[in-house]
Order: C-alpha cells, then sequence, then structure tokens
C-alpha cells in the first residue's frame, strides 16, 4: 500500500510506470471518468509524485515504479530502456531487498 485508498494506488502505479502523469492516459488504463482520473493527479501532487498541471499537457512524474514487486519511489532503482519484448524494466537495484516485498 502507498496511500490508504487501493484505486488511489493503482494509479499513482500506472503513472509511476508509464512516466506519463495524463488524465486522459489514467482514465482510458483504469476505465474512469476524465474527472476522477484528473482527480487522482491531484491527490498524486499532493504526495510528491507528481508535478502541478500545466493546461491539458502531462504533468512531470517524480518517481518510478519497480516491476518485481511494485514499490514506488524516487531511489534506488536502475532503469533500462523499456522493449517490447519485456516490457518494463524499471526494478529495484537492492534485488534481495525487492524478493522480501514480493
Ligand atoms: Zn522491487
Amino acid at each position: 500500500m502507498i496511500t490508504d485508498d487501493p484505486d488511489l494506488d493503482v494509479a499513482i502505479r500506472l503513472v509511476a510506470d508509464a512516466r506519463l502523469g495524463s488524465a486522459s492516459f489514467l482514465a482510458r488504463q483504469m476505465k474512469i471518468p476524465f474527472a476522477a482520473a484528473a482527480v487522482f493527479l491531484d491527490q498524486m501532487e499532493v504526495r510528491g509524485i507528481v508535478g502541478p498541471a500545466h493546461g491539458s499537457r502531462a504533468r512531470e512524474v517524480r518517481v518510478r515504479a519497480c516491476h518485481r514487486c511494485g514499490r514506488v519511489g524516487t531511489r534506488g532503482f536502475y532503469v533500462r530502456e523499456p522493449d517490447w519484448v519485456t516490457g518494463n524494466r524499471t526494478a529495484c537495484r537492492n534485488h534481495d531487498a525487492c524478493d522480501r516485498r514480493r
């Protein structure tokens, strides 16, 4: 759990995974109304997960997500370019800690 709201947690992981702070992206992925997705992004801004809104442009995303354990944070990740075979390859640098979280 990242927050006390499971739906917000899902939204945070999607945004962190895709590195895309966009309400239309979130609305599509979660099959929720655009306005609900925009509220999630505002809640993320309060938590420092995304930057402020700039009109209709996507927001800056300030966190990453581990594709193995789901950890969301700013530090302790290695990042490879995503590719079409393996998907998102961002993972914890500390494999033991990552394994314990799975
Ligand atoms: Zn991990």
